[in-house]
Order: structure tokens, then C-alpha cells, then sequence
């Protein structure tokens, strides 16, 4: 009995008195953040891609706590908005005014092909590096801030990720060294390639497709009189949701080599690992607020859900089990979030003892694009947040 225990609460990998503590403590629902998984996240990717500079994708979870320590252990930024620039730029504030102008570019890529033009002049200051993949882009860079790098993102192989990018972004790799061309007859820089495999990448063979076009494409440029430097692969790196996903090491072993074998060494290659950094790092406790019976299966409707903390589901394609703090036998039971919405639903077979109301249940691995896209529909806000190893 006692082993059992111990091997259940490792599997979890949660400390399951102090989350019951936190949210006594703090009332439901209550995201948390732990940032000692963070680090232990950048720590992983450092150490098996040592020559990859990170750039941390904000949008998959843009608080700013979470941006300070993400910085504090080296990282770089990935941002697609202003204010995701403005929380970032926050944190370079304090160097001196010349350093920060030679820093911008290790510190900061605006990875969004699109940008409107009053972003684009709110920017132009900053001499930001932009990504682009198309030819307007690069008329609007040119008016409306000429001071910045350009990058250009070239669509690539998607297959078998969770979330599918191909279809919005990246230029045809066939119009690819025009578009290069294009912007530096407009008087502009290009200073390397990007893409993304899509998010949640467990098919590896997208990387290296993917590597080995940015590399005839690099080609290419240089032949035609233009020697990029900037290699950015991305983000997409996959979470362990579950033990089928290979590991990170495998995957980054083979990017490795493909780099090594693709790239002059003097390329400088970043990468925007967006998910990798947070998802397993938070956690979110609920409570159970109704109950019922519906067609002889038990239903609990939680104070969060859909419109909330398990957007994800919605817009990142993910599944978050519910799980309860309470031992018993289980059932496939439903649960339900907050909201009038019958679409407020999070599971229709979720594995739980019997509960009652106020029972607090929780959900792991949430920390990417989840509460970055909660909502306030109905009225019910999103999760509180609290931190924990800070
Ligand atoms: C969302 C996004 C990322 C992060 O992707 P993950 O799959 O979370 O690593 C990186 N780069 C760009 C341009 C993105 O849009």
C-alpha cells in the first residue's frame, strides 16, 4: 500500500499537500506556476542544443514573472505583438542606452510575418529583427520602420504536429530567395531564414526537411551575392504529455547533426521554444461547485473550464486529464466548466473517485497556451495565479 502511494504521487509529479494548501490559501481556480520547472526546462534544452541560442516564444504563456525568469537564466524572446516587445523590452531597460542597441538582436525577434503599420513605427526606434514572408511585408518594413533586420520565414513540412502553422505562414520556398532579393533591392537587410515545423512536433523528419531547405536556400542567396547569417528553426520542440512522445534528446541529437552537417559554422542559430519551456511547469486546481447524474453517468461541474484555464483545449488542440486529490475507485464520470455553454465542456470520460462539492481536482502540464487565451465570458474571470521555487 504504502509503495503504491508513493509511486502514484510520483507519477503526478505534483506536491499534492502544498496545491491543496495553495488553494485553501488562495481560493479556486488557482494556476501554479513553478519556476524551478522552468529553469530545470531552459536548463534541458541548453544542455542538449549548447549552440542554439533560446528565444522563448511569450505567446505560449506571456506572464511576466515568467519572462524574468526565463531571462535571469539566459534566454532570448520571441514575440509577436507590441506589448509582448514593451513586457520583454521591461526587462533590458536597465542597460546602458549603446548596449542595448547592440543587444536588441540576441535578446529580441518580432516572429510575426505580419505586422501592421503603426506597429511597424512603434518598433522602428528599437531596430527590431522582424521576421516577413511576403512582398507587401516588405514595403511596409521599408515605410514604416527601415531601421530593422529582416529575417525571412519560408513554409515547411507541418505533418503530425498538433497545431498546424503551414497553411497561415512562410513564404514558398520556390519564391524564397526572390522575396531575399526583393527586400534588399528596397534598401533593406535580410539577415537569415526561419521556420516553423508546427507546434507540438513528435515527427522529427519535419526538422530536417525543413534544415535541409533553409540550407539550399542559404545556398542560393550566397550565390546570388547574399550571405545570410541568422539560421532560426523555430519552436514546435514536443512536451512529454504522455509516454509516447520521443524524447527531446533524440530529437535534438538529430538537429545536431543535420546543423553541423548543413551550416558553416560561423551561422548563428536560434530556435523559439514556446511550449517546451512551460507547459509541464503549471499546474491548475479547481473545485467541484455542482454534481449530478445525467443518463446514469456522474457529472461535476468545476469552477473552471473551457472558456478558461482549458482553452487550450480549444485553440491548442490539447487534453488536460482531471484528476482528483481524493484516493477511491474510479469511474468514467463528465466534467463540466463554469459557464452556460454546453461547449463548456471539458471531459466526457474522465477517470475520478466519487466526489463531492468543494472537493478540489487538478489538472497538469497546462502551462502553455492555456491561460494565455482564457477568456472572461459569463463573468467568471480567469485563474488566479500563484508562484511557487520563484
Ligand atoms: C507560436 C510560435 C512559436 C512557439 O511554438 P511552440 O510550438 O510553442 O514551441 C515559435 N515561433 C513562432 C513564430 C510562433 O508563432
Amino acid at each position: 500500500m504504502e509503495n503504491k502511494t508513493e509511486a502514484k504521487s510520483e507519477e503526478d509529479g505534483i506536491d499534492k499537500e502544498l496545491f491543496q494548501k495553495i488553494a485553501k490559501e488562495h481560493g479556486t481556480p488557482v494556476f501554479i506556476i513553478d519556476h524551478e520547472k522552468i529553469r530545470q526546462n531552459y536548463r534541458e534544452f541548453k544542455e542538449h542544443l549548447p549552440t542554439v541560442q533560446a528565444y522563448f516564444a511569450v505567446k505560449a504563456n506571456s506572464n511576466p514573472e515568467i519572462v524574468k525568469t526565463m531571462y535571469k537564466m539566459g534566454a532570448s524572446f520571441d514575440v509577436a505583438s507590441f506589448p509582448e516587445f514593451m513586457l520583454v523590452y521591461e526587462n533590458i531597460k536597465h542597460l546602458p542606452e549603446k548596449e542595448k542597441q547592440d543587444f536588441i538582436w540576441d535578446k529580441i525577434i518580432y516572429a510575426n510575418t505580419i505586422k501592421p503599420k503603426d506597429t511597424l513605427e512603434l518598433l522602428n526606434p528599437y531596430k527590431p529583427l522582424v521576421t516577413y514572408d511576403n512582398m507587401e511585408e516588405i514595403k511596409k518594413i521599408k515605410n514604416h520602420c527601415p531601421n530593422a533586420g529582416l529575417v525571412l520565414r519560408v513554409r515547411v513540412q507541418n505533418t503530425g504536429s498538433m497545431v498546424e502553422l503551414s497553411s497561415k505562414f512562410g513564404a514558398h520556398p520556390g519564391e524564397a530567395v526572390d522575396l531575399i532579393e526583393e527586400a534588399f533591392k528596397a534598401g533593406l537587410v535580410v539577415e537569415g531564414i526561419s521556420f516553423h515545423v508546427g507546434s507540438q512536433c513528435t515527427n522529427f523528419n519535419n526538422y530536417v526537411q525543413a534544415l535541409n531547405l533553409a540550407a539550399s536556400l542559404f545556398k542560393e542567396a550566397e550565390s546570388r551575392g547574399h550571405k545570410l547569417q541568422i539560421l532560426d528553426i523555430g519552436g514546435g520542440f514536443p512536451v512529454k504529455y504522455n509516454p509516447h512522445v520521443k524524447s527531446f534528446k533524440t530529437l535534438a541529437k538529430k538537429i545536431n547533426s543535420e546543423i553541423k552537417q548543413l551550416f558553416p559554422p560561423d551561422v548563428q542559430v536560434i530556435a523559439e521554444p514556446g511550449r517546451f519551456m512551460v507547459a509541464n511547469a503549471c499546474t491548475v486546481v479547481a473545485k467541484v461547485v455542482g454534481k449530478s447524474v445525467r443518463d446514469g453517468k456522474t457529472c461535476y461541474y468545476l469552477n473552471d473550464g473551457v472558456y478558461h484555464t482549458f482553452s487550450g483545449q480549444v485553440f491548442d488542440h490539447c487534453t488536460y486529464p482531471i484528476k482528483a486529490f481524493k484516493e477511491g475507485e474510479k469511474k468514467i464520470s463528465a466534467t463540466f466548466g463554469p459557464t452556460c455553454d454546453a461547449f463548456d465542456t471539458i471531459s466526457l470520460s474522465d477517470e475520478l473517485p466519487e466526489l463531492e462539492i468543494d472537493d478540489l481536482v487538478y489538472a497538469e502540464n497546462i502551462g502553455a497556451y492555456s491561460i494565455a487565451s482564457a477568456t472572461y465570458f459569463n463573468g467568471f474571470p480567469p485563474a488566479k495565479v500563484v508562484h511557487i521555487n520563484q
